[in-house]
């Protein structure tokens, strides 16, 4: 298997040539909230998949349903003239679950990239069938992440996304992000920044035009950046300024969406209600790609009323709809609600940063610990006082020595995600922090003997 993936396989935003010299972990079986690779070691999984298993690898409700969807109708498309049972059961429940965000139509797609591009392009096209067809640039937010589309590449804050495929969709701006510990305006108050970046907002929109300017699209709580918590601040303040302008507002809720951040949507979490919203990962548990496009009622009205080409939604997959990710998607809706998902990832979250601030404050190399909910970071520096991001080897010292204490993180430049499945308890967050203890003391003297 490691020889054939050496030959055979290209992975996803990886280097084949540093990925042959540091082949990856095989996973061969998940079970509860852990995994176990071919060599039969057992690891809680402190990724979750990839913020997407959120019940664990055991949800016997969502697998009896794929298997009894699977017997029944394995596929049937969901164009013009048919549908399929489940999609629409589903549709109906997604507009239920997010009733309080505001959200009255599902548009399923197959995963996160799928629905931030629908959103896109529905939001150009709303203000199209509303007579404003000049209104056609995004804005983002710097560290944002927003998928691998040509779209949703464009938009995605970090620029190592783009680099390699330029020239990329025309009229994106992005402005800084919310972020404490490291931004441009040398101050770690979170009100503060939020300001900052409001006023940069409006500042570009006076000097771009509003009638110009199609949404803004953030991610509530950002997650590949590096687990970046606004202040609370910031999002009604971007609402409020996306509402003067009549700029839509699209909320990128895949990684925040069904719990992860202690509420049931991230947008739910600061009180605001996106005019859409782009969800994934959680929706299935994981373990069917699927994916939602959600739009409001404002939306509803502007593509419902119009007659012929303008209001024809032009856009489509051979999987908006898939009956198996759709049965998979109800049951975890069930299971998500019965369990209180995003109750429990609110009090284990809690636990968690309180468990990472302690670490913080046991090793130097730690620069910063923060999250919300079950979705975490600690940021290794070199230096503390200059916040040095920590080299490679060093985040790769800490990966190892947690990975043969039995946790699965995931490591993103200097950075370290933690983001379990949400279905933990105590016991399991005690592991998380005691590996992460164990990698933190390898990362040190991985600094202190180069
Ligand atoms: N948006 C956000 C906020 C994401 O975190 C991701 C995936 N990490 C995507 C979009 C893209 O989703 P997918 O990988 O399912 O295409």
């Amino acid at each position: 298997l490691i020889e054939n993936n050496a030959k055979h396989v290209w992975h996803p935003m990886a280097n084949p040539g540093e990925m042959r010299e540091n082949p990856p972990h095989i996973i061969e079986y998940g079970e509860g909230v852990e995994i176990i690779d071919i060599h039969g070691h057992r690891l809680l999984d402190g990724v979750g998949g990839l913020w997407n298993v959120n019940l664990g690898y055991s949800c016997e409700p969502v697998k009896a349903a794929i298997i009894a969807q699977l017997q029944k109708l394995p596929y049937y498309n969901a164009f013009r003239g048919t549908t399929n049972s489940p999609l629409i059961e589903l549709s109906y429940e997604l507009c239920q679950f997010f009733k309080p965000e505001g959200m009255a139509r599902t548009f399923l797609t197959s995963g996160g990239s799928d629905s931030v591009e629908t959103c896109l392009r529905l939001a150009r096209q709303y203000h199209r069938a509303n007579g404003q067809p000049e209104r056609t640039k995004f804005f983002s937010l710097k560290k944002g992440y927003h998928g691998t589309h040509f779209g949703g590449a464009s938009v995605n804050g970090n620029a190592n996304f783009r680099r390699n495929y330029e020239p990329m969709l025309g009229g994106v701006h992005h402005l800084p992000a919310p972020f404490t510990y490291r931004n441009q305006f040398e101050t770690e108050d979170g009100a503060v920044i939020a300001k900052k970046i409001a006023a940069i907002f409006e500042e570009e929109i006076a000097f771009q035009g509003a009638d110009t300017i199609a949404a803004l699209i953030m991610e509530p709580v950002l997650g590949s950046g590096g687990v970046i918590v606004p202040h609370e601040t910031f999002f009604p303040l971007m609402r409020e300024i996306c509402d003067r302008h009549g700029i839509l507002l699209i909320a990128d809720e895949v990684i925040t969406g069904f719990g992860r951040t202690g509420s049931e949507s991230g947008s739910r979490l600061w009180g605001i209600k996106p005019d859409m919203m782009s969800t994934a990962k959680g929706i299935s548990n994981g373990y069917f790609p699927l994916g939602a496009a959600m739009i409001s009622e404002k939306l509803v009205d502007a593509f419902e009323s119009t007659k012929g080409a303008l209001g024809t939604i032009s856009h489509g997959y051979t999987y908006s709809g898939h009956p198996i990710g759709a049965a998979a998607a109800l049951a975890t809706i069930a299971e998500v609600k019965r369990l209180d998902i995003a109750g429990n990832a609110a009090t284990l979250g809690v636990e968690l940063l309180s468990g990472l601030q302690a670490l913080k404050a046991k090793y130097e190399i730690v620069g910063d610990a923060r999250g919300k909910g079950l979705m975490a970071a600690l940021e290794l520096v070199s230096d503390r006082e200059k916040k040095t991001p920590a080299d490679k080897a060093v985040v790769q010292a800490l990966y190892d020595a947690a990975y043969e204490a039995g946790v699965m993180v995931r490591t993103s430049g200097s950075n370290v995600i933690i983001s379990p499945c949400l279905a933990i308890g105590t016991e399991h967050v005690n592991r998380i922090l005691s590996a992460l203890d164990t990698g933190l003391a390898a990362a040190t003297s991985a600094l202190n003997t180069r």
